[in-house]
């Protein structure tokens, strides 16, 4: 047993190293354990990676837009396991900056799976490996994993996990099960590659929990780019056959080389035989340990944040929580309140997010749905148009913009977006947004010309109900 820490963090993605670095700089003692790649979710199996894939599938679009700008090019090839493997070399790069960065902070890291093997008086015990420490507070930041629904067949399924951490040949044909943002990116990213890919989903349109008129524009504008989209419907099992994966109980058989599941990640198993139950940890039915607004959990000095947490009243729509930038800032939360006294609130209700699917989208805030679910009487704003850069060809997107905004504050309550670049642009409005903006603020800042953002300050006339 080591001398007594101050914090012991389970987890080092996001969530885990935000709050380990920022303790560490205030002097607490600190170790981190990490029984995977330090940079969890978001560096080696999430958000980088399936950005790069994003940028790599962009690729034949732009050379349909440089060639409606009179370019010209010979055979256009592309070598997709090179590109996967510069993927993952990039990925093992920020993993040792990950290292180095808890290595100057002075965190102890543990490449080991960690549990609390129970209590030392008021300390928690936690094992890690073969090393054993006792700590003032323990840090639960373990993330989620794939859920992948239990039917015949399932073992020829592969997740996210999968597709963005290993390298494989380019498969043909695509089947993706489950239409929420990870879904429709990652079906986006194949169809780009050249993949015949179908979307299959439960609901009426992808990207449940999201605002209506962007659920409807981005799977009308993802159809037209040629994703068969497959709604209402549910596979029922699958068979492997010589002609590839079929998948049963749909409307018609669809036979793909690759069947991703997408269908939702859970804070189980990771958070369960960690020693969360001996101690009576409350979690919900999926394993999500329920904190306060301290992020402690029922029992003191046990904290939790990232995927893995839950608390209630953070007046979310769906869609929007399990972000990477909302595990940093709820890890950094905690260090600046039991390591340097000072409360830092995470504003929840203006947190932005993006949807790297082709075209783009983006939202913040609240969609129309829920602002009149909640009583606000709104007056809506949109907008619909070509973007200028590929209005001299045949390979438009459209752009889709629409503002909700209370009628009687005339404050902004929320932005949805479809269309190139939405996701830089909604970061600014979220900024706006954060400082509490009113449409009349909007509509006095003087637009930049000729952009597709300057639409967001120049839509004066709201929508007749
Ligand atoms: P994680 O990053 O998951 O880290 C948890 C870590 O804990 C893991 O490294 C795990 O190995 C480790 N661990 C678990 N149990 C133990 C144990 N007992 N002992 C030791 N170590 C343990 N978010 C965005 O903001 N933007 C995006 O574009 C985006 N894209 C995504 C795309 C995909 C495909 C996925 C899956 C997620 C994406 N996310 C995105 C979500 C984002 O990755 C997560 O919200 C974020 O990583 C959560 O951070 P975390 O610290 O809670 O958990």
């Amino acid at each position: 047993m080591i001398d007594r820490l101050d914090l012991f963090v389970i987890g080092g993605g996001s969530g885990g190293v935000a709050c380990a670095r920022r303790a560490a700089s205030y002097g607490a003692k600190v170790a981190l354990a990490e029984d995977s790649r330090l940079g969890g979710t978001c560096v080696i199996r999430g958000c980088v990676p399936k950005k790069l894939m994003h940028y790599g599938a962009g690729v034949p679009h732009e050379l349909d837009v440089a060639r409606d700008m009179g370019w010209s090019f010979g055979e256009v090839r592309h070598d997709f396991r090179f590109f996967l493997e510069a993927r993952n070399r990039e990925i093992a790069r920020l993993e040792d900056i990950y290292q180095g960065l808890l290595d100057r902070s002075g965190v102890r890291v543990v490449k080991a799976r960690a549990r609390v093997a129970g209590r030392d008086g008021e300390d928690f015990v936690v094992e890690a490996g073969q090393e054993r420490f006792r700590t003032r507070r323990v840090m639960i930041a373990t993330g989620g994993t794939p859920y992948v629904p239990d039917l015949p067949g399932i073992e020829h399924v592969v997740t996210s996990d999968h597709v963005l951490e290993d390298v494989y040949d380019r498969p043909g044909r695509v089947a993706v099960i489950g239409a929420g943002y990870i879904g429709v990116e990652l079906g986006c990213v194949f169809h780009g590659f050249g993949a015949k890919t179908t979307l299959i989903l439960r609901g009426d349109a992808p990207l449940r929990g999201f605002d209506e008129d962007l659920r409807h524009q981005l799977n009308q504008q993802i159809a037209e780019s040629g994703v068969e989209i497959m709604p209402r419907s549910v596979v029922t099992s699958i068979e492997r056959t010589a002609d590839g994966l079929v998948l049963h109980g749909l409307e018609r058989s669809v036979t793909a080389d690759l069947v991703l599941y997408a269908t939702g990640r859970r804070p189980q198993p990771r958070t369960s035989g960690i020693g969360l139950e001996a101690l009576g940890i409350e979690m919900d039915y999926e394993g999500a340990i329920l904190v306060d607004e301290t992020y402690t959990s029922n029992v003191p000095g046990l904290l939790a944040v990232g995927d893995c947490s839950d608390h209630a009243g953070h007046g979310l729509d769906s869609g929007q929580h399990d972000l990477t930038p909302v595990a940093i800032a709820e890890g950094r939360a905690v260090a600046e309140r039991f390591f340097n006294n000072r409360i830092q609130r995470v504003r929840y209700d203006t947190i932005a997010t993006a949807i790297f699917s082709s075209p783009e989208a983006a939202a913040c805030g609240m969609t129309e749905v829920r602002a009149r679910a909640e009583g606000h009487d709104v007056l809506i704003f949109k907008a619909n148009f070509r973007p200028m850069r590929t209005t001299m060809g045949q390979h438009a997107h459209r752009t889709f913009m629409k503002l909700v905004v209370d009628k009687h504050t005339d404050k902004v309550l929320g932005c949805h977006l479809v269309g190139p670049d939405t996701p830089e642009i909604i970061q600014m409005v979220a900024a706006a947004m954060t400082a509490g903006a009113t449409k009349a603020d909007f509509d006095d800042t003087v637009a930049v010309h000729p952009t597709a953002a300057e639409e967001l300050v120049t839509m004066y006339q709201p929508v007749q109900d």
